[in-house]
């Protein structure tokens, strides 16, 4: 699917460029010295847009200061602001960055003044040459089209095109936009939806995917791979974030992989995957294995033209593994919990890591159940979608623990919170 072209500082994404590789910080904004030092590895590492959070204003000189701290070491990497709820802060940070990323649902609770927000924030952006994302996620769609539509795939696509008409009305065209869910049936029925709806259009922006809150390890690999290769491989997706539970770093030889394998290249662009081939090469047998499976299987699967997959040329039990982690990723067997853990971001106030192990290490036996581990009190529940519990960090060492969308255990040490989340979800199931 062709698409507009949006120039990003540097990097252009769309038309017939190679896929885009980006990935997030995990520091503190404000911590500027973390921030810089995330940010060079990680551009080192090949990430080609980095993204850093800002909270709020209070935030947007930190920004300032991370940028020229980049620029002045000689580093070019384009900077994205990844902006919640604050459309001061989104038009404050517009100068600064070469693109926000922004849910314009969420800019107010009155559909009307966030309509009226986002006309002035494309203002801004238009003057300052900034590019921007719409990027919804299933679980945090504004309250008005959650009421008219569901929460359904149709629903985000519906919404990411009223943002797109504003865009189009404004005579804006520098818009990326990404519709993200942790469950890769809803993510992919939403990008195909709103592709489709975008070329009935005769507009058609670049489109940034991902599997939002996929976890960490194999199985966030493989979420992740399935989901994103089976858009990549039907021409949808034009930047890509693997969003793990890990250290940064460790999302890019997966999305450097993914770019690698389903990038047009032209004869215009012979060396278009050259520059990422060190991240690729650091992906042992093993990783490679599990992501060529992930992107062979993951269509067939989704779509349900195959039931299962075998893979007689491996190990027995590794194979079984494997094949298990592949149809609970496509959503055809659901063989251990399902997890949902985001990424961690400027925002996370605890260990998210360390605590989602700990969580997974005692609910690994658990059937039918979907467990979220979020890293903040402020976005996490809202970005939880369908999960069954939450742990959700609250900060200063203490979680809440949630029942659906509902806070049951509020303020509970982290030392007790993995105890009191298994206690809650086995009285539940006695
Ligand atoms: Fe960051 Fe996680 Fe909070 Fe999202 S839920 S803002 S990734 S800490």
């Amino acid at each position: 699917m062709e698409t507009r072209v949006v120039k990003v500082g540097d990097v252009l994404i769309g038309g017939k460029n190679p896929v885009v590789v980006q990935t997030m910080c995990n520091t503190h904004t404000y911590d500027v010295e973390a921030t810089v030092d995330q940010c060079l590895r990680l551009a080192a590492a090949g990430a080609q847009l980095v993204r850093i959070t800002v909270p709020g204003l209070q935030d947007v000189p930190h920004v300032r200061e991370i940028r020229d701290r980049l620029r002045a070491a000689g580093c070019q990497v384009p900077l994205v602001a990844d902006i919640h709820f604050s459309s001061e802060t989104a038009i404050a940070v517009a100068s600064v960055v070469e693109k926000v990323r922004i849910n314009p649902g969420n800019f107010h609770k009155d559909h009307a003044e966030a309509r009226r927000q986002f006309g002035r924030f494309l203002e801004e952006c238009k003057r300052c040459g900034t590019a921007i994302r719409i990027g919804l996620n299933h679980g945090s769609l504004g309250a008005y089209i959650v009421e008219r539509f569901g929460n359904t795939p149709h629903a985000m696509a519906l919404a990411a095109m009223e943002w797109i008409e504003m865009c189009i009305e404004a005579d804006f065209w520098q818009v990326v936009v990404s519709l993200k869910a942790s469950n890769t049936v809803v993510m992919i029925e939403a990008y195909r939806e709103l592709a489709r709806m975008m070329q009935e259009r005769g507009v058609v922006f670049p489109l940034h995917v991902g599997v939002t809150e996929a976890g960490n390890g194999d199985s966030g690999r493989i979420k992740s791979c399935v989901a994103i290769s089976t858009l990549l491989s039907e021409g949808i997706g034009n930047t890509v974030r693997v969003s793990l539970t890990e250290p940064p770093e460790n999302e890019l030889p997966v999305a450097q992989y993914l770019a690698a394998r389903y990038s047009p290249c032209h004869s215009d662009a012979p060396s278009c995957h050259s520059e990422r081939s060190e991240g690729i090469s650091s992906l042992t047998p093993r990783d490679l294995t599990i992501l060529r499976a992930a992107c062979d299987y993951g269509k067939p699967l989704l779509d349900r033209t195959i039931d299962t997959v075998s893979f007689p040329d491996l190990e027995p039990e590794f194979a079984a593994y494997l094949t298990d982690e592949l149809l609970q990723a496509c959503r055809r067997k659901f063989y251990r919990p399902e997890y949902i853990a985001c990424p961690g971001c400027g925002r996370t106030m605890y260990n998210l890591q360390e605590a989602f192990e700990a969580v997974k290490a005692r609910t690994g036996h658990l059937q039918n159940v979907v467990i979220a581990v979020m890293g903040c009190i402020v976005n996490g529940p809202g970005e939880m979608a369908d999960a069954d519990y939450g742990y959700v960090g609250e900060g200063g060492g203490k979680v809440t623990i949630y029942r659906g969308k509902e806070p049951v255990l509020r303020h509970i040490p982290d030392s007790e919170a993995v105890d009191r989340l298994v206690e809650l979800i086995e009285n539940d199931h006695r």
